[in-house]
């Protein structure tokens, strides 16, 4: 019998709630530990200040002098703070977050003792980067990278470290990391969208754009989650059967939430509070022990760090708590897996939000611009925009008929089609006064400031609009925003530099009005991109076939996913809008692919280890106790013992039946991979991954599976769904 599973239950139950007290108001607790602007005003002279504040909203450069005044008051703050060390804190490719501490304490010649920290160790410093993945691009003769200072991002102190935002490049120049393109995305974003405001309001010098995530997460007791090979080494139950009991009743969705896990969540939340994540929703989730966190939208670098953290201090506090928090896309089979919607709009810097309808026809054309301009870029760039959430973990969702699926497409809501049918009629060339005033009255105008029929939102759709936002739903509850907000952004920023290229055309070379050239251009977007617009059923196979009709790409697997990346057309979107080399994409899609084997390389492995020490062993015990048991009947009943052990013996043979199967499918599997690793080519070892050896892995479950039904419980040695998900 195994006792690792009735230990993990019998603690698990033993658990109280850790009371957590809210002593202060969450607004006097926001961004304690930040040195954001408000922190600078007082520490900082004015010419820093200065200096710094122009960083953040024109990207200009910072001199040593400064930035060891600023480096000066940065330890000063940190230290007052209870900071003993700093670290630069950055994003490389691995998708997480990583940091180097250093102390602040340091020696003179003389041996005496200071804290130190100036200007050079706030601008830029060189990690051991040799252990990163770099895709290539860092050859081992030049191993070095950097990383360095994003003032736009504010430093923090992290339980006693100060944690300084960094980008992180190659001496050559290439970002090793997610945020350097993602800031490159965002600046490109900023000149595109700023150029086409400034048709509906000269004053605009800035736009930004925003994120807002919602990240679903599970909470399970540490104890039974670790007590389980499969959670503690890929984050998912790899095997185990479906509780009697799952999210069938609806009844944890928006339900209470249970005791211990809001003693987390306001745990979590004050933390988060200091470190200025605006956190303000929560709530139970679809599944069960499932739940969602949602903050305050931001700008959206900002919102990708902040994220980046959250999901840091959510492990932590989630360990003092006694859970583990499960970000795997799909921890358990048969109930609803984890996401991470991206609401994404566009914000001037004189407060308009460039996705929401107003209340002039004006204001309207302005919202129409941006969002036609915005349905056409993911038009255009939909399978681009498919690869920026591939991942081994997200394909358990992606094409898995549950979120949304594989195949991008957009939801508007009817009233907003509606107004898109009508803007088609729009005439060519020069508009009739007649036609302007019926514009102007009856197709613009009527845009309603809330638009209504947008509450009823469209469930299964992957980029909806929500009202004042684009929601992008397919991204994984693992995922670094980062990777989609660079695409996302990059595509829409390429859109609107094309679509103002257009508009001056037609005002210059054809005397167009500028509302006559802005009506005129946005009719041929309305048109060339209907496809990318449904408002079905995303789940269903009529769009999957609807869909292929429409041209639209379906890749459901990461290797797939990830081809168009080097596509010519992605390349020169790249390369124009100055985000990523080539080198810096080929990188990219190298150490994705990379991730990828490894991931169901590791998998895999796992797999292994169950069957062959723990499935099989505890199932063949059993089965010894059975065959004594008929063995037992025998003896007392001779020939006669067959009429009572026919029960038994059919255990016996089903359990052998299973094992034997089991057996041999793992072998394959192993085999599979033994020959995926032969391949040299890295996309193709990902395909031999995906098409060879990952579809035992259902099969090996499968067995897994029944053999657990038949198993006296007792001696079954995984934790089970129903102590996994139902233990609170
Ligand atoms: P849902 O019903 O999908 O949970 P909410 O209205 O609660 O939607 O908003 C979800 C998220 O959208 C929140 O994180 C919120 O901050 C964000 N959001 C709202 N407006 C914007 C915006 N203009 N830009 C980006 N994100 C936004
Ligand atoms: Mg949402």
């Amino acid at each position: 019998m195994s006792e690792q599973r009735f230990q993990a239950i019998t603690a698990s139950q033993q658990r109280n709630r850790i009371d957590i007290k809210e002593e202060t108001l969450r607004s006097e607790l926001f961004a304690k530990n930040v040195f954001n602007e408000h922190k600078m005003v007082q520490h900082l002279t004015k010419d820093a200040l200065e200096s710094v504040k122009g960083a953040i909203l024109s990207g200009s450069k910072i001199d040593r002098k400064i930035a060891d005044q600023v480096a000066e008051a940065m330890k000063a703050w940190a230290i007052s703070m209870g900071a003993t060390h700093y670290t630069h804190w950055f994003q490389p490719l691995t998708g997480a977050t990583a940091e180097k501490h250093d102390a602040f304490f340091d020696l003179l010649p003389d041996g005496k003792a200071l804290e130190k920290f100036g200007g050079r160790q706030l601008v830029q410093q060189e990690p051991d980067a040799s252990s990163f993945p770099s895709g290539g691009i860092r050859n081992t003769f030049e191993a070095r990278g950097y990383t360095a200072w994003d003032p736009t991002s504010p430093a923090f102190v992290y339980d006693t470290t100060l944690c300084i935002p960094t980008i992180f490049v190659s001496y050559t120049g290439e970002a090793l990391d997610n945020k350097a393109p993602l800031l490159r995305a965002l600046h490109a974003m900023d000149e595109a969208a700023t150029a086409v405001a400034k048709y509906f309001d000269k004053n605009v010098s800035k736009v930004n754009a925003t994120l807002g995530w919602e990240q679903e997460y599970f909470l399970i007791d540490k104890a039974l989650a670790y007590s389980r090979p499969d959670i503690l080494m890929t984050g998912r139950t790899l095997i185990g059967r479906s509780a009697a009991k799952g999210q069938q009743l609806d009844d944890h969705y928006f339900g209470v939430i249970p005791q211990r896990a809001i003693g987390f969540m306001k745990d979590l939340e004050q933390e988060c509070t200091k470190l200025g994540i605006p956190v303000k929703t929560r709530h139970n989730e679809v599944a069960p022990n499932q739940f969602e966190l949602a903050p305050v939208f931001e700008e959206a670098n900002l919102a990708v760090d902040h994220n980046l953290l959250l999901m840091d201090v959510m492990e932590k506090v989630a360990d003092k708590h006694h859970f583990k928090v499960l970000f795997h896309e799909k921890p358990f089979a048969g109930i609803n897996g984890s996401g991470k919607h991206n609401n994404w709009s566009l914000a001037t810097d004189t407060g308009v939000n460039l996705l929401s309808p107003g209340s002039t026809p004006m204001k309207n054309l302005q919202f129409l611009t941006f969002f036609i301009n915005t349905i056409k870029a993911v038009d255009t760039y939909e399978e681009l925009l498919r690869s920026s959430i591939a991942s081994a973990s997200n394909d358990h969702r992606l094409g898995a008929n549950e979120a949304p699926p594989a195949i991008l497409s957009i939801f508007i809501g009817k009233q907003l089609s509606d107004v898109l049918d009508e803007l088609e009629g729009v005439s060519h060339g020069k508009l009739s006064p007649e036609e302007k005033t019926e514009l102007k009255l009856n197709v613009v105008g009527k845009i309603p400031e809330i638009l209504l029929d947008n509450t009823d939102r469209n469930r299964t759709s992957p980029f909806a609009f929500t009202g004042n936002k684009f929601e992008m739903r397919g991204v994984g509850s693992k995922t670094n925003c980062a990777k989609p907000m660079t695409i996302l952004n990059t595509i829409v920023a390429r859109q609107l530099k094309e679509f103002k290229k257009e508009v001056d055309e037609l005002i210059d070379k054809k005397n167009l009005k500028k509302d006559e050239a802005i009506f005129n251009v946005l009719r041929e977007y309305i048109k060339k991109s209907k496809r990318i617009r449904f408002d079905g059923d995303g789940y269903s196979e009529a769009w999957e076939k609807e869909a292929k009709r429409r041209k639209l790409s379906n890749n459901k697997s990461t290797p797939k996913a990830l081809q168009i990346l080097t596509a010519k057309k992605s390349l020169d979107l790249f390369k124009s809008m100055k985000v990523m080399s080539e080198t810096e994409v080929r990188a990219r899609q190298e150490v994705e692919l990379e991730a990828y084997i490894l991931h169901i390389q590791i998998e895999g492995r796992i797999y292994g280890e169950l069957v062959y020490n723990h499935v099989i062993p505890s199932t063949i015990e059993y089965q010894n106790q059975v065959i004594k048991n008929v063995l037992g009947m025998k003896e007392i009943y001779g020939a006669a013992h067959m009429t009572f052990s026919d029960g038994q013996l059919a255990i016996i043979e089903q359990i052998a039946t299973h094992v034997a199967e089991l057996k041999k499918k793992t072998d394959a599997m192993t085999d599979a991979r033994r020959k995926a690793n032969k391949l040299v080519d890295t996309h193709k070892k990902a395909v031999a991954y995906c098409e060879n050896v990952q579809p035992y892995f259902d099969q090996i479950r499968g067995h897994c599976d029944k053999l657990e039904q038949l198993v006296d419980n007792r001696s079954w040695p995984l934790t089970k769904y129903r102590e996994l998900l139902f233990i609170k």
